[in-house]
């Protein structure tokens, strides 16, 4: 099922969501439904509160299949990188954002397993955006030269719309 995705101004984006604390059928549908507006969007990643959703639950896809991860920390950082970044909430819009250029984070699955993802380049920064949106955080807070997505660079990376 395709939700609907909440964007800037609606006061859910900011709001510090809830610790998940069964992942049951509810919370796999949830995270079903996530992945498919995602994937619809498009977009590369999606957090709970992007469908009105209080809770920490994050779905990813940087390009190598589809992530779920419940109530994810990030446990390690190395390093700091600059690029640009999207937001399916913040709709039309760039800007460029400086985090950290490795993490380590830690999840749960869809099963309740515990696992840990080490990532860096596009999935560290998948990961750090979409955290943000847990503690109601949006790039736009972080981010420098915010400004309108060109045509010609609908392709770009810049563009991926997380
Ligand atoms: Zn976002």
């Amino acid at each position: 099922m395709i939700l609907e995705i909440r964007t800037d101004g609606d006061p859910v984006l900011r709001e510090i969501a809830q610790p998940v604390k069964v992942i049951d059928s509810k919370m796999r549908k949830l995270a079903s439904d996530m992945l498919e507006t995602m994937y619809d969007a498009p977009g590369v990643g999606l957090a709970a509160p992007q469908v009105g959703v209080g809770v920490r639950l994050v779905v990813i896809d940087a390009g190598d299949g589809p992530r779920t991860l419940f109530n994810p920390e990030i446990v390690w950082r190395r390093g700091e990188a600059s690029d640009d970044e999207g937001c399916l909430s913040v709709p039309g819009m760039v800007g460029t954002v400086t985090r950290s250029a490795e993490v380590e984070v830690i999840a749960y699955d869809r099963d309740g397993e515990l696992f840990n993802v080490r990532a860096k380049d596009l999935l560290a920064r998948i990961l750090q955006h979409e955290i943000d949106h847990l503690d109601g955080v949006l790039y736009i807070d972080k981010a420098e030269n915010v400004r309108p997505v060109e045509d010609e660079c609908e392709d770009d990376q810049g563009n991926e719309g997380d």
